[in-house]
């Protein structure tokens, strides 16, 4: 439990993937390290990720893997704490961990292992960490140079009742994420204290979050809910091939939540149906070797038959009874084309309900790229989703969390 008037090297809010490597660090150093969490729980993030088996990180880490206004500032942290330092601590705990594809790390066992590390290796180095705590008020004090922040805190228990304390620290570090699934922990109080220090905040959207459709295509999707395949998906100069699962509202799967990071509403996105095969020109092919099949008899070679049969009332609906021989060479190559670049329109993202992450947020302009810290107030650090640098799927937003948390420990 909290008790009244302690004071801290450093307070850290929000026990999640970046505030746990923060403290931890900060507290190797010798220094003494409050960790608090709003919710009942630490870390759940981590254990709902990688559907339970925590991607906790991606052999292949790069600048280009991360969306932000400035593209420059991941840079730093990320090369100070890589991802082999984080499978080194892994390997140190005897987590069996496996690489999936695009060099993917997964727990082999539970993403509980990755969270009974992190506990393992704050307790050992002394973390104080307490759940149930929210923080109503941060103040800061002038005069005295260990103390420069005073925070009043409240702290709920069973049956309701709550304690109010304050406390005193001489770092803050701002971990409390953002505003993706509220459920497990989503806020936007760390934005609010950006505010409450004069530091921008970027606006924000919902990131790796699956597309809906308002149109006919909703009821396409909705038909083919459950079917997935493998397409490349193209919107704003950024390409991704990976599988496309279809859903009641829209679509999902590892390649739409990727390019829903570059979406805005309005645009269109173009599938490519048939990656790696020239649509046009294999059709004409076809028709040269099979002219007596039907086109939909033909794709079904390539594509799930519930979605030929979707693709045929669309595309080609007036013409499905013909032949490959009927059709022209042209119509063949339109038709190809179209299965090549699939233009679709989204209606919406699903939000911050289903959305992995956050893009936007506190604007890093205002920030160290090496320890953290805002220049708008000393002592005062953010780290993790809170700041506006929003990852790829693949384990690279943990990566982040990591790599910041590391660097503002220790610099705390
Ligand atoms: C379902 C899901 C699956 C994911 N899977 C992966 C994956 O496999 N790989 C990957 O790299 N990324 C994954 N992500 C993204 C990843 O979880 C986040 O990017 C990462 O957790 C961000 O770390 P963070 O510490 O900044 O924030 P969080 O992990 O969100 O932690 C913030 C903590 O602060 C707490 N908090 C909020 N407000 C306050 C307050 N006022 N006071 C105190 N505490 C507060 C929250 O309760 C929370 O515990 C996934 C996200 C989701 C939602």
């Amino acid at each position: 439990m909290l008790t009244e008037s302690n004071h801290y090297d450093v307070i850290v809010l929000g026990a999640g993937a970046a505030g746990f490597l923060c403290a931890m660090t900060a507290a190797k150093r010798g220094l003494s390290v409050l960790l608090l969490e709003k919710s009942n729980k630490v870390g759940k993030k981590i254990l709902m990720s990688g559907g339970g088996r925590c991607n906790f990180t991606n052999l292949y880490v790069e600048p280009g893997n991360y969306v932000s206004a400035n593209p420059h500032f991941c840079i730093a942290a990320l090369s100070r704490f890589t991802a082999w330092d984080f499978i080194a601590m892994v390997e140190q705990h005897n987590i069996e961990y496996e690489e999936r594809k695009h060099g993917q790390l997964f727990c082999v066992r539970s993403a509980g292992d990755i969270l009974e590390m992190l506990l393992d290796e704050c307790a050992r180095s002394g973390v104080v960490t307490e759940t149930h705590v929210e923080v109503n008020k941060i103040a800061v004090l002038t005069g005295e140079s260990d103390a420069r922040f005073s925070l009043r805190l409240e702290q709920s228990r069973k049956h309701g009742d709550s304690t109010a304390v304050s406390m005193t620290c001489r770092s803050l570090v701002v971990a409390t994420g953002a505003l993706s699934i509220p459920t497990l922990g989503g806020s936007g109080i760390g934005y609010d204290i950006a505010e409450q220090f004069g530091l921008q905040v970027l606006p924000q959207t919902a990131g790796l979050v699956p597309l809906m459709f308002t149109d006919t295509l909703k009821v396409v999707c909705d038909r083919l809910a459950g079917t997935s395949l493998e397409v490349e998906l193209s919107c704003n100069g950024q390409s991704f091939t990976e599988s496309m699962l279809f859903t009641h509202r829209g679509v999902s799967g590892p390649v739409v939540l990727q390019i829903s990071n570059y979406w805005h509403p309005g645009d269109e996105i173009h599938v490519d149906l048939l990656p790696g095969t020239f649509a046009a020109d294999w059709l004409v092919d076809m028709k040269a070797n099979h002219g007596a099949s039907l086109l939909r008899t033909v794709l079904t070679q390539k594509l799930p038959r519930s979605v030929v049969k979707e693709l045929a009332s669309l595309l080609w609906a007036s013409s499905d009874h013909l032949s490959l021989a009927e059709f022209s060479d042209t119509a063949l190559c339109q038709i190809g084309n179209e299965l090549n670049r699939w233009p679709l329109k989204p209606s919406a993202t699903e939000g911050y309900r289903t959305a992995e992450v956050t893009l936007g947020g506190v604007d890093t302009n205002g920030i160290s790229s090496k320890t953290m810290e805002t220049s708008k107030q000393p002592g005062l650090f953010f780290i993790g989703e809170v700041l506006d640098v929003g990852g790829h799927l693949g384990g690279f937003n943990f990566q982040w969390a990591w790599a910041s948390g590391h660097a503002a420990g220790l610099f705390v």
